[in-house]
């Protein structure tokens, strides 16, 4: 049992609306099961108070960390005192680290959740092969930038609107040696999905009934379909891909490796993965039900 005291570490997430998320759920099941004075609580903050709620941050004691999440993944960048590399290169924040008395130094796990999920839970290397994301938001960058640095050789981007395709283009083409090919609904998909061995789908589209904007009969048993949703665990294209015969996987990977990097930032201790899965999976069973 967690116990609240004068001498408990304060971590927790920042954003809006904050009322479905699970990050509280397994943070604190691991810090329950390390037997740490710690806890995760949930931030939720209206747009208008963004800028005193992150600065009251710096100042309370016993805050070590909090994770970022929409709407403030980019706008927190310039609130930051450092930032690593890599999420300069996303140029998105999802974990701060609060050192040195009120210095805060900005992370982007999201990335690297991806790609732990993508090797360890579905045995894909992304090295030289061909990659379609579709969808060009915030996750689709970080995702992008993360298979970028894997190498692949080749990076496609459908999405409704061009223009935030062509703006990860640009980042993509500018920092690595990777071909990046862009697209919308309206282009020719076939070829969009042809000679591909990784589709990442990071749009919301399937969360709620809801038609895709691609022919998903263009998924064959040679692809490996990845979607970033985790509710529900398995999406109408995740379904569609094992009745193919194609490998997938969802999203509750990424969102526990995400998780578990931001852990071993804060604590500087190993997660226990196992924990924190176990927790995210009944949590989600539990709201199923
Ligand atoms: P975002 O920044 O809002 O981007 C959403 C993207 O989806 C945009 O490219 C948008 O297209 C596209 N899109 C939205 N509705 C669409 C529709 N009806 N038809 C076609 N395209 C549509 O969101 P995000 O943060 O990148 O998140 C994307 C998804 O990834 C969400 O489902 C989120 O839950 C999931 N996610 C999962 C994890 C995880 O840990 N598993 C982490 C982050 C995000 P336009 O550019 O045209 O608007």
């Amino acid at each position: 049992m967690l116990k609240i005291n004068g001498k408990t570490k304060l971590v927790g997430i920042m954003g809006y609306p904050l009322e479905h998320t699970l990050s509280p759920i397994f943070h604190n099941a691991a810090f329950n099961y390390l037997d740490l004075n710690w806890c995760y609580i949930p931030i939720p903050v209206e747009e208008k108070f963004f800028d005193k709620a992150k600065e009251g941050i710096r100042v309370i004691k016993n805050f070590v960390g909090v994770n970022i999440t929409m709407p403030y993944k980019e706008k927190v960048l310039p609130c930051l005192d450092e930032i690593s590399s890599y999420a300069q290169v996303i140029g998105a924040v999802n974990t701060i680290h609060i050192v040195d008395n009120g210095r805060l130094v900005g992370y982007n796990t999201d990335g690297r959740g991806f790609l732990t999920a993508l090797s360890q839970d579905g045995g894909f290397n992304p090295k030289n092969k061909n990659v379609l994301i579709i969808g060009a938001g915030g996750a689709s960058r970080a995702v992008a930038v993360s298979l970028a640095l894997s190498g692949i050789k080749k990076l496609k981007i459908l999405n409704r609107t061009l223009d935030k395709a062509e703006a990860i283009r640009s980042k993509i083409i500018s920092n690595f040696a990777c071909e990046v090919e862009i697209f919308n609904f309206q282009s020719n998909l076939e070829n969009c999905f042809s000679s591909i061995d990784l589709i990442v789908n990071a749009t919301p589209v399937g969360m709620v009934k809801e038609e895709y904007p691609f022919p998903v009969e263009l998924i064959s048993r040679e692809h490996f379909v990845c979607d970033l949703i985790y509710e529900p665990l398995e999406t109408p294209l995740i379904r569609a891909a094992k009745e193919k015969g194609a490998k997938t996987l969802n999203g509750l990977n990424m969102l526990l490796y995400q998780g578990a990097a931001a852990f071993k930032i804060w604590t500087h201790i190993d997660p226990p993965i196992e924990v924190m899965r176990k927790a995210l999976e009944d949590a989600l069973e539990l709201k199923k039900n």
